[in-house]
């Protein structure tokens, strides 16, 4: 089991300093950023699964990051707890509202810190156990099982990834390089026709269930999982 990747923006280099040598204790691994630029950039290279994100910081505030983070879909899975010395209601609010999975305040000790990691992590990885439904399918992430009416369908582990990462996310269109970055990884140079290889691939595992439709090609704009049709 890999650890989890914890991101700490803070630009306070002794609170960042001290998060990360606690943390690292805890068994995360972590990466730092003094700004949002930096955090914004160790995103698409890192990929971690969660981020710390002050709200004081010196060229975006934290609550603008988080907002700006939950909307790109490149970061939609991505965990997020707020740290701010502010602890009144109304900023406690905003900072949820701004899409933050949780909030801590100023000073916090070590200890409360990871527990409330550990929770919201608990809570992203639970959501990602589920199993997902849509038409004939049912892909059980638990088990790393698909199978369409009933019937057990074999997928290599590309075609896999792909399939988990489109059933939920569906109706909605990405590009070649929107689903390299988000299945294969943002550091991976492959070329944009290995899509459509992994894509023949599924539609050809799932097409004797009649499921290859809800793999849609979208001329010119890239590809779509929807039980609809096109
Ligand atoms: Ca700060």
């Amino acid at each position: 089991m890999t650890a989890d990747k914890i991101l700490i923006v803070e630009d306070e280099a002794p609170i960042r300093e001290m998060i990360a040598f606690h943390l690292g204790r805890a068994g995360y691994e972590t990466v730092e950023a003094a700004n949002c630029g930096a955090a914004r950039e160790l995103l698409a290279d890192e990929r971690p699964d969660l981020a710390l994100i002050d709200w004081m910081l010196p060229d975006m505030s934290g609550l603008e990051l988080t907002r700006m983070l939950k909307r790109d879909s490149q970061n939609s899975d991505l965990a997020i707890i707020m740290l701010t010395a502010r602890a009144d209601e109304f900023d406690k609010i905003a900072g949820l509202e701004s899409g933050a999975d949780d909030y801590v305040t100023k000073p916090f000790s070590p200890r409360e810190l990871i527990a409330r990691i550990q929770a919201v992590l608990r809570r992203a990885k639970g959501d990602n156990d589920e199993t997902v439904e849509a038409g004939v399918l049912a892909l059980d992430a638990a088990g790393h099982r698909v199978t369409a009416c009933g019937r057990e369908v074999r997928l290599g582990p590309t075609e896999y990834r792909l399939l988990k990462f489109l059933i939920t996310h569906p109706d909605r269109v990405f590009s070649r390089a929107q689903l390299l970055d988000r299945v294969w990884g943002a550091n991976v140079y492959v070329e944009e026709r290995t899509v459509d290889v992994h894509i023949r691939r599924l539609r050809k595992a799932l097409a004797s269930e009649s499921a290859s439709d809800y793999i849609q090609t979208v001329r010119g704009a890239g590809y779509r999982f929807s039980t609809r049709n096109p």
